[in-house]
């Protein structure tokens, strides 16, 4: 499945085609609704932490009442440089399971963040 955001603008800058998160997760590469997740590492916002190393991005993004997901904690992001793939994407939940999150969800988790300024 081809996500909403994608299907809408399915070409990039210059000419090539983006590949969907939600239609193969291994191999995506500037999905528009993952695209818009990974643009919150420059909000300035406590329920946001964001650390890199050696060009490896790790943002992970506190989700206590943004999303009404039983026992959901953290959604947990990281990629490499920002050549457009993003290498992992999970909802991580209080009893050390992880998932990966559904496009519905990161919807919410942006529209959450939409118009936050500093610390809500
Ligand atoms: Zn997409």
């Amino acid at each position: 499945m081809t996500c909403k955001l994608c299907k809408e603008d399915p070409i990039v800058f210059g000419g090539n085609k983006r590949k969907c998160y939600f239609k193969n997760s291994k191999n995506n590469w500037n999905c528009e609704t993952v695209n818009q997740i990974r643009e919150l590492e420059h909000k300035n916002n406590h329920r946001i932490i964001r650390t890199w190393y050696n060009e490896h991005t790790i943002m992970i993004i506190w989700l206590h009442n943004i999303i009404d997901i039983r026992g959901v904690q953290c959604l947990y992001v990281q990629w490499y440089k920002h050549r457009g793939k993003t290498e992992s994407l999970n909802l991580m939940f209080d009893n050390g399971t992880c998932r990966k999150p559904k496009e519905k969800e990161l919807l919410k988790i942006i529209s959450y963040f939409k118009d936050k300024k500093g610390s809500d």
